[in-house]
């Protein structure tokens, strides 16, 4: 996989976000691959063999986790 470096990191999120509630980047959520806190506007993006990026926690390329396994930070 190969990391894509994203200029406009809010408006890509808001083009490239899965679900209708798109986090700030300022918000905070649990990765629950790597079990840290993380801050959404850290997260990182990776295209795969098919040419399909996927939006991944700011602990890639240590970390597989991607937005869907970010939880909220109660
Ligand atoms: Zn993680």
């Amino acid at each position: 996989m190969e990391e894509v470096i994203i200029k406009n990191k809010e408006k890509y999120l808001q083009e490239n976000y899965p679900f209708v509630d798109i986090p700030k980047l300022t918000d905070k959520k649990r990765c629950l691959h790597c079990d840290e806190i993380i801050t959404v506007g850290d997260y990182k993006v990776y295209r795969d063999e098919n040419n399909m990026e996927f939006i991944y926690c700011s602990n890639a390329p240590e970390c597989n986790g991607t937005l869907i396994d970010w939880w909220p930070v109660d």
